[in-house]
């Protein structure tokens, strides 16, 4: 394919020369000259000078990466075998771990290539295509994976044909099929994965360290009310330190998905409650019941529509933590948590601080997450760390 040459305008020249690896539209003086995705790209600044070298590829944000700083390097098959083994062999602690199976092993702008993630669940990897342009250079990314591990079988997911999410087709890619459920551990916690059931496998693996935070610290003896429970993930882990767990989801299928991850960690799902259910019906019922719960987890979506309910992170957070107050005991617990990353973690914490001061209760807080390790971050990127977690204690 042909190399294309874009000037980026003078105003964001300085952004681009500190490294910043998003490929902006606004940013160039002649995107029209993008015609392909996959296309490669030189970018110049206003006085011609080389800026970066990167490809052309559409996101729900962006047109594409920038790939190098170097003039000298060519995006080639060496170029993405480096980049792989590099943030392979970043992971050893994990690939080496007895009691978690399930990992990011690259991590899209992170590891050095925006538009393309690889996780890892037990001997079968999955591979998240980002855009069109990304997917114009599998054959080396899948080069790339052969030459450097050994594997049962590889999926995919294409994340760019409708509006980014990814179309209900075969997962499957090449290899033996895996096994469904597919169980992985993760801190000594098991969970059911399914490679080839839609965009979602069954956990979020980016809740590694709360997970495990929650089951260490929060949860011997304790009831804990998970909301937006989806598989149950956070029920496990504090069930597994000891607490009785209610989780509220509203998709039917989180009571199947739910009891079989309790079934696999041999914990009775009959001493647990798993309830399907509008979280926000859910809320007023458990107000005008008057329960309380010693830990409230939240780990809403960042959008999510119900029949009477539209949720958005940006807007409702605050209102959200209220009612999550409103059913914890003194000197309980709430784990708030967010992936919205059209705010940062002072304004999360603001929505936060806002709900305490509104219902006149104190609070102070306990603990910070955001990505763990495996989700490799770059400051030339800074908006890709999206995960705000905050432990706060209820006075
Ligand atoms: N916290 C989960 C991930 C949440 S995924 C985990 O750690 O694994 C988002 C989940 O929110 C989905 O399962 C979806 O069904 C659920 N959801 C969306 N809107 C909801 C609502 N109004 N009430 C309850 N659950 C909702």
């Amino acid at each position: 394919m042909k190399e294309v040459i874009i000037s980026v305008k003078k105003e964001f020249v300085n952004k681009y020369k500190k490294g910043y690896s998003l490929i902006l539209e606004e940013a160039l003086v002649n995107p029209m000259v993008l015609k392909e995705e996959g296309q490669l790209i030189t970018f110049i600044d206003d006085k011609k000078a080389f800026l970066g070298k990167g490809y052309y590829g559409k996101q729900n944000k962006g047109c594409g990466w920038i790939l190098s700083n170097s003039k000298n390097s060519n995006v080639d098959y060496k170029f993405f075998y480096d980049k792989l083994r590099n943030a392979f062999s970043k992971r050893m602690k994990y690939y080496h771990s007895r009691d978690t199976s399930a990992f990011r092993v690259f991590n899209g702008e992170g590891d050095g290539i925006g538009g393309l993630t690889i996780d890892y669940f037990d001997e079968y990897y999955l591979i998240t295509w980002y855009s069109k342009g990304m997917y114009g250079f599998k054959e080396y990314i899948i080069k790339a994976i052969k030459a450097l591990v050994s594997f049962d079988g590889i999926y995919e997911k294409k994340r760019f044909e409708e509006n980014g999410m990814v179309v209900d087709e075969d997962s499957y890619l090449c290899g033996k099929k895996a096994p469904e459920p597919l169980i992985v551990k993760e801190n000594g916690v098991n969970f059911a994965i399914y490679l080839n059931d839609g965009a979602m496998v069954g956990v979020f693996l980016d809740q590694k360290e709360v997970r495990k935070s929650i089951k260490e610290k929060y949860s011997k003896n304790k009831r804990i009310l998970n909301t937006f429970s989806y598989t149950g993930a956070f029920s496990m882990a504090a069930a597994k330190g000891g607490a009785i767990t209610t989780s509220v989801d509203l998709a039917s299928r989180s009571l199947e998905k739910t009891t079989e991850n309790f079934k696999i960690n041999n914990i009775d799902s009959e001493k647990h409650e798993i309830i399907v259910e509008d979280i926000f019906q859910y809320f007023k019922r458990a107000k005008k019941e008057e329960l309380k719960f010693d830990v409230v987890i939240l780990d809403p979506p960042s959008f999510a529509t119900s029949k009477d309910n539209r949720f958005s992170a940006a807007k409702d957070y605050k209102d959200l933590m209220k009612s999550a107050i409103e059913i914890t005991e003194d000197e309980g617990v709430i784990v708030a948590s967010t992936n919205c990353a059209t705010f940062n973690m002072a304004k999360f914490k603001k929505f936060i601080d806002d709900a305490f001061k509104e219902l006149h209760k104190n609070y102070g807080i306990l603990e910070e997450h955001s990505l763990p390790e495996d989700f490799a971050v770059t400051e030339k990127f800074p908006e890709g760390n999206y995960l705000k977690v905050v432990f706060v204690r209820v006075y």
